[in-house]
């Protein structure tokens, strides 16, 4: 069996290289842990082991593993889908968010971040497989929830994410994120971020802009839903 410190070392690796092949500096290619349905123990042991951006997908699930980790500096972001009536912890309690999609969260997400915090870094996520996925606004759609968003207060507008239809060919990873790249490009907005890649797929990912990549079981193992 795989320890955690085994699996970060092989996927800072797969980073590296990477983003090396892609004419990148690997330092531009960030990791997000995500530990949705991992226990808070194993988010301990990913920061002992030099990781400190935790992506989580339930809001509930993400709190009390908050509330169980506060001594530590940890920097967390929701990525999963958004429920108009829990925007407010998501407000409070992260410190990115990846997964707006339509402008009625980013207003209340705005309006419910306490003015104490700097404003909550946000991607737009985007629908680049057409009817096969139903998260994510549609390309047509991007260009005014990001001027709107670009607009909002208590919102810094970082950039796009993408969760593509799983595939293991890789020219159709690739032209899925190069859609991505594209459509930030397009907005002709100040926009550094392309939050993008997978366990499976994050040489693709890095291999068209990636500056997120988002790992869980590449480095936690598979999940157990339980009853789910
Ligand atoms: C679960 C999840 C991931 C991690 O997926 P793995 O294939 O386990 O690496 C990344 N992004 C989002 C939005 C997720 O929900």
């Amino acid at each position: 069996m795989s320890t955690l410190a085994d699996n970060i070392s092989v996927i800072a690796h797969r980073i590296d290289s990477a983003a090396r092949a892609a004419g990148r500096d690997p330092a531009s290619v960030q990791l997000l842990a995500v530990s949705k349905t991992k226990p808070a123990s194993a988010i301990r042991e990913a920061h002992a082991a030099g990781l400190c951006h935790m992506g989580e997908n339930y809001l509930q699930e993400a709190l009390t593993k908050q509330q169980a980790l506060s001594d530590l500096p940890l920097i967390w972001h929701f990525i999963g889908p958004i429920q108009s009536n829990k925007t407010k912890p998501i407000a409070e309690h992260f410190d990115w968010v990846h997964s707006v999609d339509r402008q009625k969260i980013a207003q209340r997400l705005s309006e419910q971040r306490p003015a104490a915090l700097p404003p909550l870094n946000i991607c737009l996520q985007v629908n680049v497989s057409g009817e096969a996925s139903k998260s994510g606004c549609s390309p047509a759609e991007l260009p005014a929830l990001a001027q709107a968003v670009n607009a909002l207060p208590g919102l810094r507008l970082r950039g796009l994410m993408a969760i593509p239809e799983p595939t293991e060919d890789r020219a159709e990873q690739e032209a899925a994120f190069a859609t991505l790249r594209e459509l930030q490009a397009q907005l002709g907005l100040d926009l550094d971020t392309l939050s993008m890649g997978m366990s499976h797929d994050l040489e693709a990912a890095i291999a068209q802009g990636a500056t997120w990549v988002r790992i869980g079981t590449a480095l936690f193992g598979a999940r157990d839903y339980g009853q789910a």
